[in-house]
């Protein structure tokens, strides 16, 4: 259900943006994205920090890290309309909510990440 939510989510976007962002969330899941924590736990860098000292998991990407106070705010209001925020909801949205608010939702991320300009 999810890759088709990201499918209908993306439907305006070209192909390789569809494929990216498909890969990209899906990295997240499953700890294999390009964030200094997943590549320390392959090592493939020498640090698992972020470039604001703290650790660079996922959780810190999206609820911690200073370099996107600016732009969080954002994603957690258009987020809570639908769901408490937890990084659940953000990577996999909330089976009980309907398809229509679960796309809200992927969409409020997808923007975040893309304004994050991380990856
Ligand atoms: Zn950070």
């Amino acid at each position: 259900m999810l890759s088709y939510l990201i499918y209908q989510l993306c439907q305006n976007i070209s192909y390789m943006a569809i494929a990216n962002l498909k890969y990209f969330s899906q990295d997240l899941r499953t700890k294999c994205s390009s964030l200094s924590h997943d590549l320390f736990g392959k090592n493939i860098v020498l640090s698992p920090n972020c470039s604001c000292g703290q650790v660079e998991t996922t959780h810190h990407y999206f609820f911690n890290c200073n370099r996107y106070n600016h732009i969080r705010p954002i994603l957690f209001d258009q987020i809570s309309r639908y769901s408490p925020v937890s990084l659940e909801v953000l990577l996999k949205g909330n089976s009980s909510l309907s398809y229509d608010d679960n796309t809200s939702i992927f969409s409020a991320v997808f923007s975040f990440i893309e304004r994050s300009k991380r990856f």
